[in-house]
């Protein structure tokens, strides 16, 4: 089994302009592999094995929320698909905009402080990750780098140590190792806090980094498989697990799909 449980898609009617919007602000150095359409995952997920993946929309605007949910419930439902939702810190309707998205049974939320432009420990987002722990939701969040926004300090991994101190026993998934190339750092100040780490987009670098195999080896228990597709390539991803020789057969189950089982029902 294998769950992939970082990816993107768009709605139909935008998907081509977003994916070529996306590549155009990285200046070309991004590539898609998929053509951002829900068909195009499901290929993606065949083509690579992967049996179920988590969809991570960013609502990137306040009033956008309500929009990714009416979406998500007009989107085709897959037995192999798992949608989160999103909302915007300074949107006045959160707290109905969350409810909503409890009540169709989404299970958790994906923030993402540097395109939505909050800090990820401001008073403001604190009040929203309460009113989503009020539905046990996870919290999926961007963390570290990005290098669409090289200067943006908001999903630092000194906040988000603030964040696990403030939030301890709450479900939280920090993306890319919780900080891209800063894995010692994330050890210090993140490592075996109930925090779990996603290697997406940053496997390929991850697994040839001795400090970032120190960060996972202390953590295996909290580390979940995924792989930002489009703008990485799932059955590349899975490869790496597989063909991997510094991975025991049971650290790549718990990698590959048991870990995210803690956190998502599938
Ligand atoms: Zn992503």
């Amino acid at each position: 089994m294998i769950i992939d449980a970082h990816t993107h898609i768009f709605p139909e009617w935008v998907a081509e302009k977003a994916i070529s919007t996306v590549i155009a602000n990285m200046k070309g150095r991004l590539k898609a592999f998929t053509d951002g359409t829900l068909g195009g995952l499901l290929a993606s997920m065949d083509n690579a094995g992967v049996d179920l993946s988590i969809i991570l929309p960013v609502a990137t605007t306040p009033g956008q929320g309500d929009g990714i949910l009416q979406w998500i419930k007009a989107s085709p439902s897959s037995p192999r698909i798992i949608y989160f939702g999103s909302v915007h810190p300074e949107d006045p309707g959160y707290r109905d905009q969350i409810r909503g998205m409890a009540e169709f049974g989404l299970q958790g939320l994906k923030f993402h402080p540097a395109y939505q432009n909050f800090p990820v420990n401001s008073k403001e987002a604190c009040a929203v990750y309460e009113e989503a722990l009020k539905y046990d939701m996870v919290m999926y969040f961007h963390a570290g780098y990005d290098p669409s926004m090289p200067g943006c300090d908001y999903a630092s991994v000194k906040r988000y140590a603030v964040l696990a101190k403030d939030f301890h026993g709450s479900k939280m998934v920090l993306a890319h190792g919780g900080g891209y190339r800063e894995w010692n750092r994330v050890l210090d100040l993140l490592g075996n806090k109930g925090c779990y780490f996603d290697v997406a987009f940053v496997l390929g670098s991850m697994r040839r980094d001795k400090e970032a195999l120190e960060l996972y080896r202390q953590n295996e228990d909290y580390f979940i498989f995924g792989t930002d597709s489009p703008w990485r390539d799932q059955k590349r991803y899975v490869e790496l697990i597989r063909d991997s020789d510094t991975l025991t057969p049971e650290q790549k189950e718990k990698l590959l799909y048991k870990n995210v089982q803690k956190l998502v029902k599938f």
